[in-house]
C-alpha cells in the first residue's frame, strides 16, 4: 500500500463532542530508514487540536527517528492537503535534512525547500 492509500484510509472523521472531531486529516509519512508513520488530525476548541501530521511525527519520534523520507496528508474526502506553515517548520527544525522531503501535492511532489524556501536557524 503506498503512502496516499495509507493516509487516505486514516482519515475517517469522528465527531466526539461538542464540535471536537478527529480524523478528517490522516497523514502517512515514511523515513530515512524506510518505516513508516501514521497519525490523524485532532481538531479540538480553543485551538489546542493538532495536525495529522503533528501526530505522525510525534510516532516517528517515539522510535528516535527524525528524519522523512516522504510525506503526505488527505482529507476524509480523498483530497491531497498541503502541510501547513507550523508542520513544514516542525520538520525542518528536526533535522537540516528535512528540507530534502518530499510533500506529496495534489498534482506534484515538492521537496521541503520548495515551500519553506528561507530558514531561520
Ligand atoms: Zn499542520
Amino acid at each position: 500500500m503506498n503512502l496516499f492509500d495509507r493516509a487516505k484510509n486514516l482519515a475517517k472523521r469522528t465527531q466526539l463532542r461538542n464540535g471536537i472531531e478527529t480524523g478528517s486529516i490522516g497523514c502517512a509519512l515514511v523515513t530515512e530508514s524506510g518505516k513508516v508513520y501514521i497519525g490523524v488530525s485532532l481538531n479540538a476548541k480553543c485551538g489546542i487540536g493538532f495536525c495529522a501530521e503533528q501526530a505522525a511525527i510525534s510516532q516517528m519520534l517515539v522510535n528516535q527517528e527524525f528524519v522523512i523520507r516522504q510525506i503526505v496528508a488527505v482529507s476524509d474526502d480523498g483530497h491531497i492537503i498541503s502541510p501547513c506553515g507550523k508542520c513544514r517548520e516542525l520538520m525542518y527544525q528536526l533535522s537540516e535534512k528535512n528540507m530534502d522531503t518530499e510533500v506529496i501535492l495534489h498534482n506534484k511532489t515538492v521537496r521541503l525547500r520548495e515551500l519553506l524556501p528561507s530558514p531561520w536557524m
